[in-house]
Parts: C-alpha cells; structure tokens; sequence
C-alpha cells in the first residue's frame, strides 16, 4: 500500500467544489477562514499542502466524479505530501467506509464538521464527530456583487427519490440576528443580489431567547428592512406545501423581494406526487400560481421537473407537461430520474429504462424552449435595472447581464458602466433566450 507522507506546514489550500449552491456558499466560506489563518490559494491542486474536495451525493454520478478525483490524489500525494479532506454529503453518506475504500484521504468530514478543515491547517489531527450542524458567521467572498446567504439546513420532508435528508439531517434554522448582522455586512460590502439558502428555505423556522418564532415571511421582512443598496433579494429552494399566503404578501409588498420565483413542481401527476411524497398536488399548484399572479402580475417562474419517475406513464408525463404549460417558466432545470442508493424510490417496482427516459426529457424540453422564447419575447420591452456581469463572447462590445427576472440580456453601453454595476437598460427583441437592449442610463443607487 503507498504510504503517504503530510507536509512540514501548511500555506496553500485548495478547493474542489461539486453540488448545489449551499456547497459553493460554504466552501467559500471556509476558503475566508483559511486565509484569515494565514493560508493562501494554490495555483493548482499538485501545489497544495492542504487539499478539500467538497461532494455532493445527490445523484450517482456527482459522486462518482468525486471517486474519479480521488483517485488522482492518490498520483498527486505520492510525489507531494498533501491533507487530502474529503467533506460535504459524500462524505457524509459513507463516513468511515470512505477512507478505508481511498488511503489517500486524510480525513473525511461530514455536513456538520466542516469547521474542522481550519482545525487540520492549524495542525490539530484527531476529532470527534459532531451531533449537530453549525452555521458559519460569514459566507462573503471578497468582491463577490451576488452571494448566497445560507439560512437553513437539511430537510424533514423525506421525498423519496432524495438524498438530502439523510446527507443534510434534519432542518435547522440559523439564528435571525445573525441572519441580519451578514445581510448588512453584505450591504456595507457593495453586494447587489442575495440569494437566501436553504434545501427547504421557507420552512425557516427560528425560536429566538424570549420565545418568539420567526418563520419565513417574518425573517424575508426583516431582511428587506435591513438590505440598505441591495438590489434584490431571492430565495431557494422553496418548497410549494409551505408556500403560505403570508409569504405571498411579503413578495407582493416588498420591492426589494426579485419578482421571480423558484417553484420546484417535480411533476404534474397527482399519482406520481403521491408516491414522491411532495404532499400537494396539481390543484394546490395551480391554486398557489394563481394565488401569486393575482398578488404580482408580472411575476415569473423557474422550476425544477423530473420525468420518468418509476411507473411514470405517457398520460401522466403529458400532466407535467400541461402543468409546465400552465407555469410558464422563464427557464427550468428538467431532469429525469436516476436511482439513488439509499432512497425508497431506488426499490420502487416499474423502474422505466433510460432510453423511454431520454426520450420523455426531450419532449420537455423541446416544449419547454418555445415557452422560454414567447416568455423573453413577451418581456423585450421597457426600461430595467440590470446587474452587469461580463462582456459578451459574441461581441466585445457589448455587456451581458442579469435582470430581476433572471433574464439574460446583452446590451450596448458606453464608458459610463463597468462590470458589477446595476445599470438600466432598454430592452428591444430577443435572440434566442437572451434579450437584447441598449444602455438607457446608469442607476444612481
Ligand atoms: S424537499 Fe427538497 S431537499 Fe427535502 S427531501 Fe424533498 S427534494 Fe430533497
């Protein structure tokens, strides 16, 4: 077996980050935390004293990419003595059994002992396991204009094609203050866009010391009295069975609040929502859209869809196109579905082979495309505050950049706007799904 050898000290991290939004907040998290030790980034992974691979579980493959990772450690420590960390949901699914299957990883941190990583660069070796998850104070990385603000963790609702509940734990809520002392040290910072996190973010749920619970239509409050020059502030993941009436208003009155919303419907079929164990159904979405198109008319929408979930049949893929039909997204991530170690769905009868599969997503998507064109050609009109994010690839002479509703625009300027700056523009037609506009005039935030 090789023999690995730890370097004399530690000075340069490096990160590999896979998965969702929450991973990326919390390595750059860690990654501030490092460098207020002392520690600088590597230019490469084989320059490193101290290597984090951040993993996802949530689906097969993500995983095994990680695997595939791993195993170049392995080249890697044997010519550099190197910490190789293994933290995030893998490492929570396979804990010890990861390290016995890769002896090049150091130590395998799971969700709730993220925070140890600062405790290996400082030189510490052994460590317990931790019960519970901890929020970090801060989550900003510096010059960062759009930033994600965790507020969440975990999920109780145990729908049965995910892994999260079982990598994440149960939901824990972060404490409101604290919530609000980033949101304003963001604001003191210049950063334009939150996006407040959670795997079921408006099931937040916080008791403070006197007692008092503060949900998420309170907390959404509180956080658009205190955001200062943000633009705008968004929230994801929601799920549709805690969206309440309360929060629609919230949305409605709050201008700060982005118009655009994150339903992830997964499905259309009654019978497939059922056995999802997302506990609503096509009527309580259809209710809910209408229900926030009558509080915010221009209100628009992203979502999460699965197709060819276990015994899904032709009838009820046609009921998720029709309800994908009534939501009119802006854009959407269409997927359909992998068995999942450890998930109930992965023993469900009816598993449908991968090419009924393809075929079910590409009818979505297929439809979907000429949705999200007629939805971008319906909004090429009007003056709207853009944050600048880059220059075209196409034409240098032009900025792209993001609207409240998510869109995509590019547009022509002058020297008065640079990039990170929220800029108004005049938005003329559409190419494909990107709308093109000219520079109206620069905001005076
Ligand atoms: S609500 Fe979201 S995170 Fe929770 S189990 Fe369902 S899909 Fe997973």
């Amino acid at each position: 077996m090789a023999r690995y050898k730890r370097p004399k000290t530690i000075e340069k991290y490096w990160f590999e980050t896979y998965g969702c939004q929450m991973n990326i907040a919390e390595s750059e998290a860690l990654e501030m935390q490092l460098k207020g030790i002392g520690l600088t980034a590597a230019e490469k992974c084989e320059e490193a004293d101290i290597s984090i691979i951040n993993t996802c579980s949530v689906r097969q493959s993500a995983e095994n990419r990680v695997w595939g990772r791993i195993g170049n450690y392995s080249r890697i420590k044997t010519d550099h003595p190197m910490i190789l960390v293994v933290m995030g949901c893998m490492a929570e699914r396979l804990k010890d059994s990861l390290k016995k299957d890769a002896p090049q990883v150091d130590y395998v941190f799971g969700t709730n002992d993220k925070l140890k990583i600062v405790d290996v660069a400082l030189g510490k070796r052994r460590f317990q396991r931790d019960e519970s998850y901890g929020f970090l104070d801060n989550y900003y990385k510096e010059g960062d204009v759009s930033t994600f603000v965790p507020i969440m963790n975990g999920c109780n609702n145990f729908c049965t094609y995910c892994i999260v509940p079982y990598t994440r734990g149960r939901e824990s809520s972060r404490p409101l203050e604290a919530v609000l002392t980033e949101v304003k040290f963001l604001d003191s910072k210049g950063v334009k866009e939150i996006s407040l996190l959670g795997q079921n973010v408006n099931s937040y749920n916080y008791v403070d010391e006197d007692g008092n619970t503060i949900k998420f239509p309170q907390l959404l409050e509180r956080v658009c009295e205190v955001a200062g020059n943000i633009e705008w502030i968004r929230f994801e993941s929601p799920h549709p069975k805690d969206f309440s009436d309360e929060l629609i208003e919230v949305i409605k009155k709050e201008k700060k609040v982005a118009k655009h919303i994150h339903l992830p419907i997964q499905s259309g079929s009654d019978r497939i929502l059922k056995i999802m164990n997302r506990r609503y159904d096509s009527a309580k979405l259809i209710t809910l859209i209408d229900k926030l198109r009558a509080a915010v008319p221009e209100i628009t929408f992203s979502t999460d869809v699965m197709v060819g979930f276990p015994s899904e049949t032709e009838e009820e893929l046609a009921d998720s196109q029709k309800m994908m039909n009534y939501l009119r997204c802006t854009e959407a991530f269409m997927y359909y579905w992998n068995p999942r170690e450890g998930t109930p769905a992965t023993e469900m009868d009816g598993q449908i082979p991968d090419d009924i599969k393809k075929a079910r997503l590409q009818s979505i998507i297929d439809r979907q495309q000429e949705i999200f064109g007629e939805e971008k050609a319906k909004m090429a009109h009007g003056v709207h505050r853009v944050l600048v994010t880059k220059v075209s690839r196409d034409d240098e002479n032009k900025y792209l950049g993001r609207g409240e509703h998510n869109e995509m625009v590019a547009f022509t300027h002058d020297d008065s706007v640079k990039i990170d700056d929220v800029a108004e523009v005049e938005y003329l037609s559409t190419k494909g799904n990107t709308i093109l506009g000219r520079l109206y005039k620069k905001s005076e935030v």
